[in-house]
């Protein structure tokens, strides 16, 4: 988020509020959570550490073992812990301490992400009364899932102590207003919910990037790099996948998909690879640890079932590359192939679009479940849950004709351009400034 919120300074200053969120440090000794105010950051950067005993429980626990997947749909890997209910409501409360010692009670706070949803709550008790506005970056599920949650209620009613809720999708905000109106009292109007007197609103509004980022002449020691890397699976066409190692990506998936097109089309035996870059992440937590032993194993079985003496179809990188090095691969590959069983957004996607040389484009194929699918409906849509559709579609875009190439890619381009970071933070704050 720090390149981000940079990026974004000249935006948020205008709106003078107060950013919260995770320092993302673990601290050895204190009992509660301690906060300062980076002074250098526009807007100001409230940054919080927690207690390393509490990490597990709060971090590891409710944020990752509970919601996360409940909020992205995979029930089965849900679990529920009353002690980790318990630390999530804490850390949450003590989050509104910090921010209560650092911002007037008329500053806007921007609260980011499902690690926080019970801050404004908490904030409130202790008189705020400035604009609260939460963007959710993750999927809302309907009430059909939500409802699993022991305590769903409670975390709705502490949403709706927000003034503004924002999603990166109409589906997700109209799966919250679901929510609400079969496990809330709340009244549902046409343009906001009423409850105990206040008007929350809610937007649809998908985070951007910025494309000239990903569009810089790479400096020499780069492109040597990436070129080595390429080199190593010339002379074949280049297929590229990027994700955090998470289940949500649908890696295992994909690879699976990806030995299925040498089935289906033998053609392509030994003149595609697939580089498949897998950013380590919360390695700590058992199903992820888990995801990576079967990632692997999958990586060895399409290798050994469909690799020759002279190539190896999956070229699998566990390791995070810089955006410098992203931009070189993204130019580089013929596909984008980005299917996540479920996301969010997905800014990978949107990367890989500005990346491309206009004239002689790569064709995205994206999973119809990424939320990024819904501005980027000129890509080659994907079902991840159907290897023989994955394979097909794979296929499409390897053969795309260079005229349909450039068309789509015009179109994918004007829709990256036109939703940015910089739209994203703007039309937040402001719609945030207008609850008041
Ligand atoms: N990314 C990176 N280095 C890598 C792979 C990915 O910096 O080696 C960045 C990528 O540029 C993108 C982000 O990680 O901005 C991933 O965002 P996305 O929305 O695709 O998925 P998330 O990880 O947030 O679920």
């Amino acid at each position: 988020m720090g390149g981000l919120v940079a990026a974004l300074e000249p935006a948020l200053a205008r709106h003078r509020g107060l950013w919260l969120g995770w320092s993302g440090r673990a601290v050895q000794g204190i009992e509660a959570p301690v906060g300062g105010l980076d002074e250098t950051a526009r807007p100001r950067l409230a940054w919080v550490d927690l207690p390393e005993p509490w990490v597990e429980k709060y971090y590891r626990g409710f944020c990752n073992r509970t919601l996360w997947p409940l909020l992205h749909s995979f029930p089965a890997r849900v679990r529920f812990a009353d002690d980790e209910w318990e630390l999530y409501q804490r850390v949450n409360e003590g989050f509104a301490e910090v921010a209560a010692k650092l911002a007037a009670p008329s500053t806007t706070v921007w609260v980011h992400d499902y690690h926080l949803l019970l801050v404004a709550s908490a904030l409130r008790r202790k008189e705020h009364e400035g604009p609260i506005g939460l963007f959710l970056h993750v999927p809302f599920p309907g009430p059909d899932v939500f409802s699993l949650m022991p305590w769903g209620e409670r975390i709705l009613d502490a949403m709706l102590d927000y003034d503004l809720v924002g999603f990166h999708t109409p589906a997700y905000l109209e799966n919250f207003r679901q929510c609400i109106g079969s496990l809330s009292p709340a009244r549902l109007g046409d343009d906001a919910i009423e409850h105990r007197g206040r008007r929350i609103r809610l937007r649809a509004l998908p985070i951007g990037i910025l494309p000239e980022d990903f569009q810089e002449p790479p400096d020499p020691k780069t492109a040597e790099e990436v070129a080595a890397l390429l080199t190593s699976i010339s002379p074949t066409r280049l297929v590229l996948g990027v994700d955090r190692l998470d289940y949500t990506k649908g890696i295992p998936e994909r690879l699976d998909a990806f030995g299925r097109l040498f089935q289906l089309y033998p053609e392509w035996k030994g003149k595609v690879s697939l580089v498949q870059v897998s950013v380590p992440s919360r390695a700590d937590v058992p199903e992820y640890a888990e995801q990576r032993r079967l990632i692997e194993g999958v990586v060895g079985r399409v290798n050994g079932e469909f690799g020759e003496a002279h190539w190896v179809p999956v070229r699998y990188l566990y390791r995070s590359y810089g955006r410098a090095h992203l931009a070189q691969l993204y130019r580089a590959a013929d596909v984008g192939y980005v299917t996540p069983l479920r996301d969010g957004l997905n800014l990978v996607a949107k990367e890989y679009v500005a990346a491309q040389d206009p004239g002689n484009p790569g064709v995205l194929v994206l999973s119809r479940f990424a939320g990024a699918a819904v501005e980027l409906k000129d890509a080659v849509l994907t079902n991840p849950w159907h290897p023989d559709g994955m394979a097909r579609d794979l296929d499409r875009a390897l053969r795309m004709p260079l005229e349909e190439r450039r068309d789509r890619h015009g179109r994918l381009l004007a829709a990256v351009s036109r939703t940015t970071a910089l739209t994203w933070a703007e039309e937040f704050l402001a719609a945030l400034a207008a609850c008041r």
